[in-house]
């Protein structure tokens, strides 16, 4: 079969944006007027609705979700010979931030059916070197964040959430974020949040944590030119701080778009054999950052897909253990099982607010088709 036109793309920032076009473009005429370019008023404003928004104390605008999860982590005093405990199922950012403050991530597997930290392997994990935990609310739904912080606190280890795909989701009526210690997220553009460029934020209710991850932002800087610590260039630009306090307001209607998706691709997809899909789990809302079915063979699928039009992504092939990046670790095939099997299988489809419902519907069954071919042909192969 000849490949067809893209009939449902895997993103679309272009319907995303049309609706608020021209306020945004006011408020990046501000920002121009008041050459309000590096932190300042825009970056303020927004860091006071973002903390508001999450139910956090204080939320401090940065360059980027790395640079949040890096900084927070520095602030905290993680550095060489410490222990950081994560999972290998996230996007390398998480396993990257650990080693950029010279400390070296342990990794511990997933539950299978929530993708999120295995709380029942964490304990095992810890040792005298470990100074931090983070788990990662992948795709949306927030970790099992009870267990993971009552063992946390009998250690006197601090929790750090990677919400960098969980802008808005909940956990016993309570935000992503703020659980941990500190909070970190990413307004990279595809994100729940996007900014119209690179941004990400922490949020925290220790102001001491907050002043720490200020300074550190802005070069260690307590007044202009006199630097008490060494930091870095972290900040979020001006024209980022106003754009996402714009797109703020439209967040939950947003992230209820993707969960009225996620509905109909469940409703349409049940029952289907070799397909598993994802689960909200009890007391916890998903925003569905990610909408990730598990498929066998997931490439074949996946290109068959591509050839019918529907754009489709795996997040991620690669678990940062297997990465070669961290070769350095030693950890083989078989370390983390259930990161693996999800790696070979995790199969993104189309999610984002402004996906229509007969393009949901058409998805659905493209995938049903592509499957049953599959079906059929190892049938015929069969001896
Ligand atoms: C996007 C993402 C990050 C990194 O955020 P950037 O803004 O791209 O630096 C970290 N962790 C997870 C889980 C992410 O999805």
């Amino acid at each position: 079969m000849n490949a067809q036109p893209v009939k449902v793309p895997f993103l679309d920032l272009k319907a995303h944006h049309a609706p608020i076009r021209d306020e945004v473009l006011r408020a990046i005429e501000r920002v121009m007027d008041t050459n309000a370019f590096a932190g300042g008023p825009f970056v303020e404003a927004f860091e006071k609705d973002w903390a508001a928004y999450c139910g956090s104390r204080h939320a401090i605008g940065v360059g980027s979700g790395t640079d949040a999860l890096w900084l927070s982590l520095l602030a905290l005093g993680v550095g060489p010979g410490d222990e950081v405990i994560t999972v290998p199922a996230s996007f390398m950012a998480t396993a990257e931030a650990v080693s950029f403050c010279g400390a070296r991530p342990v990794f511990v597997d997933i539950d299978p059916v929530t993708y999120t930290m295995d709380p029942a392997r964490l304990e095992r994990a810890i040792t005298p070197r470990t100074r931090a935990i983070v788990p990662v609310h992948l795709f949306g739904q927030v970790a099992d964040m009870d267990p993971i912080l009552d063992i946390a606190r009998r250690h006197g280890i601090p929790v750090v959430e990677d919400a960098c795909q969980a802008h808005g989701a909940t956990y016993k009526g309570r935000r992503a974020g703020t659980f941990g210690v500190a909070g970190c997220f990413s307004f990279y553009p595809g994100k729940n949040l996007g900014a119209f460029g690179e941004a990400g934020a922490v949020v925290t209710d220790d102001a001491e944590l907050a002043s720490r991850i200020r300074c550190l932002r802005d070069h260690g800087q307590a007044r202009k030119y006199h630097h008490d610590h060494i930091g870095w260039n972290a900040r979020m630009d001006g024209i980022q701080g106003a754009v996402l306090q714009i797109k703020l307001r439209r967040l939950d209607a947003a992230n209820e778009a993707r969960r009225a998706h996620a509905r109909r691709y469940a409703s349409l997809l049940a029952g289907l054999e070799d397909v598993v899909l994802p689960v909200e789990a009890p007391e916890r809302t998903h925003v569905y950052h990610v909408y990730a079915v598990r498929v066998p063979k997931r490439d074949e699928v996946l290109n068959r897909l591509n050839r019918r039009g529907i754009a489709c992504g795996i997040h991620y092939p690669v678990p940062i253990h297997r990465q070669k990046a961290y070769e350095c670790l030693g950890l083989g095939e078989g370390s983390f099982p259930v990161a693996e099997q999800c790696a070979r299988e995790f199969l993104s489809l189309p999610m984002y607010p402004e996906l229509r419902p007969d393009q949901v519907e058409l998805v659905a069954r493209e995938l049903r088709a592509c499957l049953a071919e599959l079906r059929s042909e190892t049938h015929a192969c069969a001896v």
